[in-house]
């Protein structure tokens, strides 16, 4: 049995483990990660960077099929289009290869050490991980918990065969004739739409009275018209109950039961922490529900003991764990840090595309703010025509009394990419005035943004 010590210890390289190791040892901090799988994550390997590669292959996809089939908006025609899905996920599989890569030379430029195995905790300081070389011992005087999520399984569907999850949906062969996908959240509609485009028949089942519940109602109603038109049957207020030969059973709103064809079924009913196996009974640990709790510094209820990323709770996204990585470093180098950011801005890659950064008008107004809010519509925005892309609109509200911007929001295509200049905004404490005065380029759909805040102010001149 081999021992090393280190001053920090990162047990699992998703974006919250990476992120930390690296900057740890950039501040020269002696320190050992740990990853059982791949340095990247869910995030890398069968999340986000995935996730929207297939996204961007059916989008091309989509646009070669309209053009072959005579609808080309754009004037384009084509005489056949076909897809070969193992050569897209051949593709993605490269790119997740140079990002995992990446990852681990850019640990290596920071002196970090990678240990590949499972870590099990013998107590708060110690994890033993059984590697290709036997069992390694490690020992730190501080310990980062950065362990992740996985999916929830659903009783009557659980995973197998034709019932998959995420990371299955996000390698498979060939395109399935018919794709039953229970929940309307993040993975069930941006890869059940991906799937549409991609030939799919989908079906989404939702439990609640409508699609993406997190988001407001307006921000999701073109996402609504889109999966219309792409043919997607939307049951919402319907339970899965469970399979009959091939088919998914649902409880439907109605109170009737309905058998939904599926060659596969994609469970998306969201996301658990990583907790089991890897000892967190030794730590006896505060939870937050069935989250590890944390405080403003990511601190557990454990003395030398952090956590970061999605095993400590919502909202999980990979930049959330990044930004809780970065600032744990820097506390255990010293440095006096705590939470501090305004907002954690969250994108829905649907067609269209929906950003939300910090409070929305409902939840502004829940706060005992007066509030004033501009809209701008992308049917008003020369880019967005350009781009066939005039559904959707930005959002900006702010405090009635000195302009604060307090959230943005937008919906349409390709608005992930506004939401470093909503973040960036909301950060800095911009009003109002400060992004009608700033120079927009010309023509980009960031001016819809400079425009709803002058709509805000009442001196839109475009609208
Ligand atoms: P993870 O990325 O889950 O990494 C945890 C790591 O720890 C894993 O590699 C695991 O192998 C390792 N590990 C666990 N236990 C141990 C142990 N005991 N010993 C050693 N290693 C261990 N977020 C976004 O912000 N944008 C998106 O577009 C987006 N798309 C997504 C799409 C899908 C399909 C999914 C599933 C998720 C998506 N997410 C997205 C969420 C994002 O992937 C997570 O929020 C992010 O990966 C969380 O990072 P993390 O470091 O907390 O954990
Ligand atoms: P989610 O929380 O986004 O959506 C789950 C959906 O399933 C909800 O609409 C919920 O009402 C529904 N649901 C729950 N139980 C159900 C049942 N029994 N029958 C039918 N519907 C049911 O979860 P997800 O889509 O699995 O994604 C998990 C997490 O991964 C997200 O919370 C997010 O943090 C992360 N993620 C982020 C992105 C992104 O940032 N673009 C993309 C994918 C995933």
């Amino acid at each position: 049995m081999k021992e090393i010590s280190c001053k920090l210890l990162v047990v699992g390289a998703g974006p919250g483990g990476y992120v930390c190791a690296i900057r740890a040892g950039q501040l020269g901090i002696d320190t050992v990660i740990v990853e059982a799988k791949k340095p990247g994550g869910t995030c890398l390997t069968i999340g986000c960077i995935p996730s929207k590669a297939l996204i961007h292959a059916a989008e091309e996809f989509e646009a070669a099929r309209l053009a072959a089939e005579g609808k080309s908006a754009v004037g384009i025609s084509l005489s056949a289009a076909a897809i070969d899905l193992s050569k897209t996920v051949a593709w993605k599989d490269r790119i997740v290869g140079r990002l995992t890569n990446g990852v681990a030379g850019l640990l290596k430029k920071a002196n970090v050490k990678s240990v590949h195995g499972f870590a099990k905790f013998r107590d708060g300081k110690t994890v033993e991980v059984e590697t290709e070389t036997g069992t390694q011992v490690i020992r730190a005087e501080t310990v980062v918990i950065a362990t992740g999520s996985a999916p929830v399984e659903l009783p009557p569907v659980p995973f197998g065969g034709p019932v998959i999850s995420s990371t299955e949906a996000l390698s498979l062969k060939s395109v399935p004739e018919t794709l039953a996908v229970v929940g309307a959240g993040y993975i069930g509609l941006e890869l059940g739409i991906a799937f549409a485009k991609l030939g799919a028949k989908v079906t989404v089942v939702e439990a609640t009275d409508r699609i993406l519940p997190l988001y407001d109602a307006e921000l999701t109603k073109s996402v609504g018209k889109q999966l219309a038109a792409l043919g997607i049957e939307v049951l919402l207020g319907a339970k899965a109950q469970g399979l009959d030969s091939g088919q998914l059973v649902v409880a439907t709103a109605d109170g009737a039961t309905r058998k939904i064809a599926a060659e596969k079924i994609l469970v998306a009913v969201g996301r658990k922490p990583a907790i089991e196996d890897w000892g967190l009974e030794e730590l006896d640990l505060d939870r937050a529900g069935r989250f590890i709790r944390i405080d403003d510094q990511c601190r557990t209820s454990m003395r030398g003991v952090f956590a970061i990323g999605d095993v400590t709770g919502e909202p999980m996204l990979a930049h959330r764990a990044m930004a809780q990585g970065e600032m744990v470093a820097e506390i255990v180098a010293g440095h006096k840090r705590s939470w501090d950011k305004r907002c954690i801005p969250a994108v829905c890659f649907t067609d269209p595309e929906i950003v939300s950064a910090g409070l929305t008008p409902d939840e502004a107004k829940a706060g005992g703010r007066e509030v004033k809010t501009g809209v701008f519509p992308f049917a008003a925005n020369g880019r967005a025509m350009t781009k066939h892309g005039e559904d959707g609109f930005v959002r900006v509200v702010a405090r009635a009394d000195n302009h604060l911007v307090l959230g943005i929001q937008a919906v349409g295509q390709g608005v992930s990419e506004l939401s470093a200049a909503f973040g960036l905004a909301i950060e800095m404490g911009a009003r109002l005035e400060d992004i009608a005065g700033t120079i927009h380029s010309h023509p980009t759909q960031g001016e819809a943004f400079q425009e709803a805040a002058l709509k805000a102010l009442g001196q839109a001149l475009h609208i």
